[in-house]
Formats: C-alpha cells, structure tokens, sequence
C-alpha cells in the first residue's frame, strides 16, 4: 500500500487525498469538494479563470490606468457633448463605452472596482466643466442629468454577467 502522505497544512495528519490541481496532499478537514474533484482550499479558492471582481494586480493597475486615461480624454470629448443635441443620449452612449474600455483593461472582470473607477472617470470631464459653470451660476440641468446618465452606463458596462 502506498504510504500515507502528510497534510500540507497540517503536517502531522496522515491523508491519503491529494488535490486535484496542485497535488499536494490534504486532510479531510482542509479539502474542499468541487465540480473538478477534490481540491485544496488555496485552489478552491480560486477556481480557472478568475471569478468576477477577482483581479490581479496588473489587472487593477491598467484599470486605474484606463480610467486615468477615459478621464483625461474625456474632457475635451465632454465639452463637445455638451454642446450637441441629444446630449443624453451621447452622454450615456459615450459613458457605457469608457466603461466598457476600463472592463476590458481590467480582463473583463468587472465587479466593484471596475465599477467604481469607470464611474468616476467618467463623471470627472463632466464636473471640469459643470462645476466652474454652476458656480458662475450657469449650471445646466442638461448637463447634470448627462453626467448622472453617463456615470450609470458606465458602471452598467461593468455589471456582472
Ligand atoms: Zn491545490
Ligand atoms: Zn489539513
């Protein structure tokens, strides 16, 4: 018979069970059940291909990127929206597409972060140029309303599928 092996965990227990990715053996207290077999709980924990909302570190750093980036551009290309009609409607179209891009940075994980970082990117051109027309008393209700559409889509091209 095959000698017992040690739990990787706990080093004292004997087990004869391994993990089904890894290898490494696991007691029956630390192995997990999963639709592959069984597992230990470091790769029950992640299963292929991260869950939603799950990011690696370069996936949150080229989201805070993209959402830099959306920002920055977005300024000149908010000031143009807002001098056109159907401001609404190109106000939510263009906010779902730079959610949409910061989704796709991100590995197409979306989840809170995404959301959070294509939100404020996306309102950030908006108050550039709402903000210093409010205070000299020339806000536009237009213009709030398309930022408040814009931030939704964009956080909508974040949701999780
Ligand atoms: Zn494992
Ligand atoms: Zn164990």
């Amino acid at each position: 018979m095959a000698e017992p092996m040690h739990c990787y965990r706990h080093p004292k227990r004997e087990t004869r069970v391994s993990c089904a990715t890894c290898g490494r053996p696991i007691c029956t207290e630390c192995m997990r059940q999963t639709a592959v077999g069984i597992k230990c709980p470091d790769d029950a924990r992640l299963p292929r291909g991260a869950r939603a909302g799950m990011m690696k570190p370069d996936q949150v750093l080229k989201t805070l990127l993209a959402g830099i980036g959306i920002a920055v551009v977005g300024i000149p290309v908010v000031s143009i929206i807002l001098g056109l009609p159907f401001q609404l409607l190109i106000s939510s179209a263009a906010g779902y597409g730079a959610g949409t891009l910061i989704n796709r940075a991100g590995g197409r994980n979306g989840g809170p972060l995404a959301i959070a970082v294509s939100v404020v990117a996306t309102v950030i051109p908006f108050l550039v140029w709402l903000v210093p027309d409010a205070l000299a008393g020339a806000g536009s209700l237009f213009g709030a309303l398309a930022a408040i559409l814009a931030a939704i889509a964009a956080g909508f091209a974040n949701r999780r599928l």
